[in-house]
């Protein structure tokens, strides 16, 4: 077993990284880490040394010198470390102190040169890589970092997803598009894990979102924890003590990725389900087929296909009945938007025959 396989062994435990957002002095690095030693469930120590501020004139990190205290850290402790690396530069002395475990931060996976130098300046080197998403919704761009990494030779690749820029205003820091993470683990067999700390930009909702991880089955969470997170450097507002994380820990409800012990349960169910979808299949195929005949029947008498004002009546009459039978007017709007579009169309090709 490697060693990203065996932090991902548990079934029903996601891996949990935490440790400040920056390394920031010799005490603040040991302290927040005796403090984690002591939450068992705590596997991987972060902390980074080198940090992509948006702004040129914040913090920006205390580069070798971090390093050292990090790898007192996990002397002291020993937790593996990581750290992010952005550079051949970083990776060489992230190695040369010992780390564990390397991440790769969403500023850096937008930019398929900077992950080509350290894919090959990691060639040969056996270390977990955690590849964030990057900071644009842009699944392809994420799969092509981590690509680039396996055709390196490294095979110990895990996602870490950290949410994305978004142009409207949300509350989160992050935009999390749940969907993206989700969509990467159908096509990449890589673990991904939930990066609630800068989803979330702020304290307040990491329990709910790191609840909403572990019920989409997250296979891990990093969760930025400070001895004195008020006054941290980087990252203040979203930071949280090792106390804090504690109370977090035991708030969450924590659920089996593992369905065999109530597959036989699910199968009853499943099959119910399997049954309304082929109904919801045989109603779709009598619906299109009375549309097309309305199609036919408009060609004839020279109307147009599209009639918005009876469309919008009865969507919002779908809106209010779907209501009361407990179904979002959201979903409402959705599926019948898409099964009217699909019936213009079918109308439009009869129209051009
Ligand atoms: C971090 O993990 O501290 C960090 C800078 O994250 P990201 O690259 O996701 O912004
Ligand atoms: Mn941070």
């Amino acid at each position: 077993m490697t060693t990203l396989q065996s932090w991902f062994a548990h079934p029903d435990f996601p891996l949990l990284i935490c440790g400040p957002c920056s390394v920031e002095s010799e005490q603040q690095m040991i302290s927040t880490a005796r403090a984690l030693a002591a939450v068992p469930e705590v596997k991987l120590l972060r902390g980074g040394v080198w940090k992509p501020r948006t702004r040129p004139d914040g913090f920006e990190g205390r580069g070798e010198q971090g390093l050292e205290w990090l790898l007192k850290a996990k002397q002291e402790t020993g937790l593996p470390i990581a750290t992010e690396v952005a550079t051949p530069e970083h990776v060489e002395l992230a190695l040369r102190y010992e780390v564990d475990a390397l991440w790769i931060g969403a500023r850096t996976v937008v930019n398929p040169f900077s992950v080509q130098q350290l894919a090959d300046a990691l060639r040969g080197h056996d270390i977990p890589v955690f590849v964030k998403n990057p900071v644009s919704p842009d699944l392809k761009l994420w799969m092509g970092a981590i690509e680039r990494f396996l055709k390196a030779g490294l095979h110990q690749i895990a996602a870490i997803h950290r949410g994305f820029s978004y142009y409207k205003e949300t509350p989160y820091r992050n935009f999390p598009m749940w969907e993206i993470p989700i969509e990467l683990t159908q096509k990449m067999s890589i673990p991904v894990i939930t990066d609630v700390s800068h989803i979330c930009g702020n304290r307040e909702l990491l329990l709910s979102t790191a609840q909403k991880a572990i019920n989409l089955a997250t296979d891990g969470l990093m969760v930025e924890c400070h001895i004195d997170p008020d006054h941290a450097l980087t990252d203040a507002q979203q930071q949280i003590t090792p106390d804090a994380l504690k109370e977090m820990l035991a708030q969450l409800h924590f659920r089996s990725r593992n369905a065999e012990g109530i597959e036989h349960d699910l199968t009853a169910l499943r099959g119910e389900i399997d049954d309304i979808d082929s109904e919801l299949l045989q109603l779709l195929a009598r619906r299109m087929k009375v549309s097309q005949q309305i199609g036919r029947y408009k060609k004839t008498n020279n109307v147009t296909v599209v009639q918005m004002d009876r469309w919008k009546k009865i969507l919002s009459n779908y809106r209010a009945v779907g209501e009361d039978l407990g179904l979002s007017p959201d979903l409402i709007e959705e599926v019948f938007e898409a099964i009217h579009q699909a019936s213009i169309r079918s109308q439009s090709e009869i129209m051009d025959e």
